[in-house]
């Protein structure tokens, strides 16, 4: 499991601000980005080894003053805010020139604030929790919070490439978005507006550190979106993944249940926690809902069915039901384009995609009202997915990809590994064009007389610990079998050849 790496982020509040009803400024993450791109968040980022050079006054400690430092630069960097004493008399001009010789290094941020005598004070920046990244995500942050109210001459723009955009919002109607299923945010952001949106009164700090995962404890309960929650359980998986996805899907009345995939009895024991929560409040189970039958992602369904009853139904395609059958025990078969509907208000109607390609039997769950796609391990947040013939085909696995593009308006996609996806279209783009790049080039190798996998993966995949060839030659394997079946190569007695009338 990755280490949590120190970083900080600035609750910018807007001058003045109506204390009823105070506004922030928050920023819409570039599409691009690998990790949470396309969600809101506040600027912030990686803490800098120079940033503990810097002093800060009325700092509690040395450790605080580095979080500070960096809560600070990264403002600077990425809003152009300087929230220092001493700068008041900077121009917009003088303050962009600044900015330009520390994005050009001709000066550090410690040089830069002794050279033009600027100061951080503590005074200015309010503590407002420490958040720790679940450990479901490959990169983890262990963020400090700051409440900053930004200076009065000066005006934030979003500066680095990195954001997609920036404004000024009223606490209460960006968490209002989110509860409309319009915006993705992480739980310290969710936290921080709805916190911000009851008011900026004398006990709003304690009411943001009222909790404790404003003191590092990670949240296990992640809801990017209203009614979905996304429950990580430890399971064993494929690196660099520690964790499958569990999600729980609510309204009102029903709850259902999707890959609860830990074999491990703790583990187990947390997701039967987070579901009796779910049921005390008056809901029912409709049932437990399998994407495919990979151990990872069924692991724990005979142990929730123990712990809710005997009585409670595990829904699957035919294909994994008969892949099950002999370990797991399917009541209800799913067909693709079947429709679930929840009982109970918001409406969740959810209709079943059969989308083969990792596995035979995969299913996804599409919800138009809110674009929301549960892409189970054809599409995920984290690592890559692996093509694993016979069950592996990427045939079915390009066309699965392809339907799952068509989607109108898709808004999120909740991946059976890693963070959501709130660039939904971005990132089915880039995984079809990331296989067929690779075809391509599985293509060439076989013209130019590489006849095995085991020759393709040394001629194609350059940079490859000796650890992943036995995975990355049973990738390649399902590419040839894909390029056979659209003719461009053939095979005899196991070795591959390039087709002549296409040669
Ligand atoms: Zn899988």
């Amino acid at each position: 499991m990755a280490t949590p790496k120190d970083a900080a982020a600035v609750i910018l509040l807007r001058t003045n601000t109506d204390p009823i009803d105070p506004e922030v400024y928050w920023v819409k993450r570039s599409e691009k980005l690998a990790f949470l791109g396309g969600f809101y968040a506040f600027p912030g980022g990686q803490m800098d080894p120079s940033d503990s050079e810097v002093p800060v006054d009325n700092s509690p400690d040395r450790e605080t003053a580095a979080a500070i430092s960096c809560a600070a630069r990264e403002l600077f960097e990425e809003l152009g805010i300087l929230a220092t004493r001493g700068g008041e008399a900077l121009t917009v001009g003088q303050r962009t020139s600044l900015l330009d010789d520390l994005e050009s290094a001709r000066m550090s941020w410690p040089q830069l604030l002794r050279h033009y005598d600027l100061h951080l004070d503590a005074h200015d920046f309010t503590f407002a929790g420490r958040w720790v990244t679940p450990p479901f995500s490959a990169r983890r942050f262990d963020t400090w919070f700051f409440l900053v109210a930004c200076p009065p001459t000066q005006e934030p723009r979003v500066i680095t490439g990195e954001l997609e955009s920036g404004e000024w919002t009223v606490a209460r109607k960006a968490h209002e978005r989110w509860q409309r299923s319009e915006i993705l945010a992480v739980p310290p952001t969710l936290h921080a507006l709805k916190t911000l949106a009851d008011g900026h009164s004398p006990d709003l700090v304690d009411r943001f550190l009222s909790i404790p995962h404003a003191h590092r404890e990670p949240v296990r309960r992640i809801e990017f979106r209203p009614n979905y929650i996304c429950f990580p359980v430890r399971t064993p998986t494929k690196p660099p993944a520690t964790h499958t996805n569990s999600y729980l899907i609510y309204n009102s009345d029903e709850l259902l249940i999707i890959d609860p995939g830990s074999p491990y009895e703790e583990e187990q024991t947390a997701l039967a926690e987070c579901v009796d929560e779910l049921l005390n409040e008056g809901r029912s189970v409709r049932e437990i809902v399998l994407t495919h039958m990979h151990p990872d992602h069924v692991g724990g369904v005979d142990a929730l069915r123990a712990h809710l009853g005997e009585r409670t139904k595990v829904a699957a395609h035919s294909m994994t039901a008969e892949q099950l059958s002999n370990t797991i025990r399917v009541d209800r078969l799913i067909e693709d384009e079947e429709i679930i509907e929840l009982r109970g208000s918001p409406p969740i109607v959810l209709r079943a995609m059969h989308t083969p390609g990792h596995a035979r039997g995969h299913l996804c769950f599409h919800e138009e009202r809110t674009g929301t796609l549960i892409s189970g391990d054809n599409i995920v947040g984290l690592g890559s997915v692996l093509i694993d013939p016979p069950e592996g085909n990427m045939h079915d696995y390009l066309r699965s990809l392809e339907r799952m593009r068509a989607l109108p308006n898709l808004s999120v996609l909740f991946g059976g590994h890693g963070p959501a996806m709130a660039n939904p279209y971005a990132r089915i783009d880039e995984y079809i064009s990331h296989r067929l790049e690779r075809e391509q080039n599985i293509l060439e190798a076989v013209r130019e007389g590489a006849t095995t996998p085991k020759e393709i993966v040394a001629r194609v995949y350059l940079d490859l610990s000796p650890k992943a060839y036995g995975m990355a030659e049973r990738a390649v394997l399902a590419h040839l079998e894909k390029l056979a079946a659209d003719r461009l190569i053939s095979c005899n007695n196991e070795l591959w050849s390039a087709s002549r009338d296409h040669g």
